[in-house]
């Protein structure tokens, strides 16, 4: 029987176990996510409308509820077996460490130069684009993970790629932007001077150093205004989520192979693809009745979508050009303090994890900044991988429910995503070691400031 097995430190698929299909969890969703709205009519967005901003092909994949597995095409599993599958780990070492019973497993994302899951859905992306016979496409980067993976994918497909990058990140993360650049990449600074909308931004506030929101907007201008361009996103919407369930995928596939059965699943989410891509096939079973998972989400305590937002419709952006969607949102205008996991800065979520976390079949908890650089700096001495801030999200309550099992002496599988790497984050580590980090939890007052900005839908 194959739980007898020895369970290796790592569990690999081999070649031909790796998925040749995505799986699409809107399929067995009783209550699909609510559609993405035209922010003028709050109609909502016809495929046509999609199409003038998104491939034509991502634009189907977005809109569809219905097909539960979606064929990878050769090109993109020939690109994802450069770096794929990723490694399943049993943090043996870990579980020595805290004296626990528990069984930990983590899916290592970072195994490849971008450093992070996001390069599962760049490819798809990028190779979408280039059959279209699309010329390049535009993007907006915050921390530079996204934009660095586009880039690697833009090389391989011989794409143009233009990423509006946070001007903060941009002066911050020079090696971010060279890596980016090194791949063909052109990179600006957003606000820049290049878009009307950022140009508008720049006179109504001189010297600012930007935003995510503000990026978009530049991005999709620079889209929608240039022959054979469109626009592509690297998190939050369905399609990326769709993308991302090869880590899901891969992890069952990988546990199914020793009989494995997982307890609890953990994942950071900032957009939700991450944690929305690994738990995907796990929602399945238990939407099909077929088997339970407690499922956790884990956000930070600077920026809780799902533990303190509110769920309703609201801009994508913060220039208000996108479509609205429905999901728990913190409001568009809502910029969270300086915390130092940028992947984790979206004052939105994903509406799949916003509708799986309204319907009760996911948890959601919040963690603060400093209890997730300890659990960061722990996790790195211990197993040796240095984590990406966004990830120690993750690790931290993976430590955590280790530590109760450790109390209740029960023997529970845990399996939490862990996302990246931080090399590019030493400056966090850097005020972490120093002690100057802190921990800024946003007031009742100013979300409920933040939520009257939420538009008035009717639904
Ligand atoms: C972008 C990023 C995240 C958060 O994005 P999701 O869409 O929520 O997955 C998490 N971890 C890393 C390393 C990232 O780069």
């Amino acid at each position: 029987m194959a739980a007898n097995k020895e369970i290796p430190y790592k569990i690999y698929l081999e070649e031909n176990e790796m998925p040749k299909a995505w799986y699409n969890v809107r399929a067995d969703m009783k209550n699909k996510p609510a559609p993405l709205l035209n922010p003028g009519t709050h109609q909502p967005m016809t495929a046509q409308e999609l199409e003038g901003v998104f491939c034509a092909e991502l634009v189907q994949q977005e809109l569809d509820n219905t097909t539960a597995y979606i064929p990878i095409p050769q090109e993109i599993q020939n690109f994802y077996k450069m770096y794929r599958p990723s490694p399943l780990v049993r943090a043996y070492c870990l579980e020595e460490k805290l004296k626990t019973p528990a069984k930990i497993y983590y899916k290592f994302e970072g195994n490849n130069t971008s450093g992070s899951h996001k390069l599962n859905s760049a490819i798809a992306q990028a190779y979408y684009a280039k059959k279209q016979g699309l010329k390049g496409v535009t993007t907006e980067t915050g921390a530079g993970q996204w934009g660095t993976a586009l880039s690697m994918a833009c090389a391989y497909l011989d794409l143009d790629c233009q990423v509006y990058m946070v001007k903060v990140s941009y002066e911050q993360k020079p090696f971010r932007r060279e890596v980016m650049r090194t791949y063909g990449a052109s990179v600006t600074p957003s606000p820049s001077n290049t878009t009307n909308v950022g140009r508008q931004i720049l006179a109504e506030h001189p010297g600012t150093t930007g935003s995510l929101g503000c990026a978009i907007s530049e991005a999709v201008e620079a889209a929608v205004t240039q022959e054979g361009y469109r626009y592509v996103l690297g998190s939050v919407l369905n399609q990326v989520l769709l993308h991302q369930s090869v880590i899901g995928l891969e992890t069952k596939a990988a546990l199914d192979k020793y009989g494995i059965k997982p307890d609890i699943i953990i994942g950071c989410a900032g957009g939700g693809s991450n944690l929305g891509g690994l738990i995907s096939p796990f929602a399945g079973d238990m939407l099909r009745g077929e088997a339970n998972y407690r499922i956790i989400a884990v956000e930070p305590a600077s920026c809780p979508s799902l533990t303190r937002g509110k769920y309703a419709y609201d801009f994508c952006d913060t220039g208000k050009v996108c479509p609205l969607a429905k999901m728990y949102t913190l409001g568009s205008n809502f910029i969270p303090s300086a915390n130092h996991a940028g992947g984790l800065r979206y004052h939105g979520m994903s509406s799949i994890v916003s509708q799986l976390y309204h319907d009760g079949l996911i948890e959601a908890t919040s963690v603060e900044q400093t209890k997730v650089f300890e659990a960061a700096e722990y996790f790195a001495r211990v197993e040796g991988i240095l984590p990406a801030p966004e990830s120690s999200h993750a690790i931290r309550v993976a430590i955590d429910e280790a530590i109760k099992c450790r109390e209740t002496g029960e023997e529970k599988t845990i399996v939490f995503g862990l996302t990246g790497t931080g090399y590019f984050d030493m400056v966090a580590y850097e005020k972490f070691n120093n002690g100057e980090m802190g921990d800024y939890i946003p007031t009742d007052e100013e979300l409920e400031k933040s939520f009257t900005t939420l538009p008035q839908v009717e639904e």
